[in-house]
């Protein structure tokens, strides 16, 4: 497996690693591996099936199962905590810190399981995330805002940032000027890269999608000044201060688009277009050759969750 798994992994400065979890498909999600001092950690886990890849790197790396120290789950959506459980117990001495308003969802994942169910039906759900595997409240750290753990000489500082999911946490790098953000800055897929420059795009997902949380959320990274920001999808970013804009100013169009459509019988249909189209722009704008085929096949997926995540906080009330 090892000799597979190294075409998985992309190596960073600063220890880390991201590592490809196979979800849907490659360099759509990532597992970040967070190595100091001989002591290591991931940061998302990927799903359940995810779970030989982030084995075999950390063989890869020399690490013994035992030397990982922490689990950091930077929210419950599956695509991030649904191997947290089977990871676990693959690794004796780690603790896995979630949100406070995420641990019984990881305790108990049944609600998690059901939800998930809801968004994209039995089959699919079996297909994408395997057996979701609770994890022990007492190997659980329940992070406050703010709140610092080490891993081995350095330490990171756990932020809320609410605005994607209120259950979402950001990991900041204290000692090296990094920040891995899960969802809250967005994606980056490195398929849309053009000569090296990175494109980015919201990510408003069921069901706490709040616009104007997410941009403080996004401006609070960018106030601990980071060099570079991991990404679950996809790991390393670093023309910072444009895409943070770009980010914020997007958000903002996808809830202007969600507020204009409020009222149509045809809601969820209008959404999806549009907003296809809304990105597809910004994709032209910034040189990025792939056809229109190429286009729907990177994109539909999200503008589907997206515009699910739109529609639940129009009925919500608080546009
Ligand atoms: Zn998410």
């Amino acid at each position: 497996m090892t000799g597979n798994i190294s075409r998985k992994l992309t190596d960073f400065d600063a220890g880390i690693t991201a590592i490809d979890t196979d979800y849907v498909r490659p360099r759509l999600a990532a597992s970040h591996l967070v190595v100091d001092a001989g002591r290591a950690a991931f940061v998302d886990t990927g799903t359940a099936l995810s779970l030989p890849n982030l084995l075999a790197a950390l063989e890869l790396k020399d690490i013994d199962p035992a030397d990982v120290d922490w689990v950091l789950t930077t929210h419950v959506h599956l695509d991030h905590a649904g191997g947290a459980g089977a990871l676990m117990k693959a690794l004796p001495n780690a603790r896995c810190a979630v949100h406070p308003r995420g641990a019984r969802h990881l305790a108990e994942p049944s609600k998690l399981i059901a939800g998930s169910i809801a968004v994209y039906g039995e089959e699919r759900f079996r297909e994408l995330y395997g057996e979701i595997v609770p994890i022990d409240e007492a190997r659980m750290l329940v992070p406050e805002d703010g709140e610092r753990i080490m891993l081995g000489s350095r330490s990171f500082e756990l932020i809320h940032t609410p605005g994607h999911a209120l259950h979402h946490y950001c990991v900041v790098d204290l000692d090296h000027d990094l920040i891995f953000s899960g969802d809250t800055f967005g994606i980056s897929y490195r398929d849309f890269d053009v000569d090296g420059r990175e494109f980015i795009m919201p990510t408003t997902t069921p069901v706490h999608f709040d616009p104007e949380a997410l941009c403080s959320s996004v401006d609070r990274l960018m106030s601990y000044r980071p060099r570079a920001i991991y990404l679950t999808h996809y790991a390393e970013v670093r023309d910072l201060w444009r895409l943070a804009g770009e980010m914020k100013d997007r958000v903002r169009a996808f809830a202007d688009l969600g507020r204009c459509h409020s009222q149509a019988p045809d809601r969820g249909r209008k959404l999806r277009t549009e907003m296809f189209a809304m990105l597809s722009g910004w994709l032209d704008e910034h040189g990025f050759p792939g056809d229109e085929q190429k286009r729907h096949w990177l994109l539909d997926d999200d503008v589907e969750l997206n515009s699910q995540g739109i529609e639940l906080w129009l009925d919500r009330g608080s546009a």
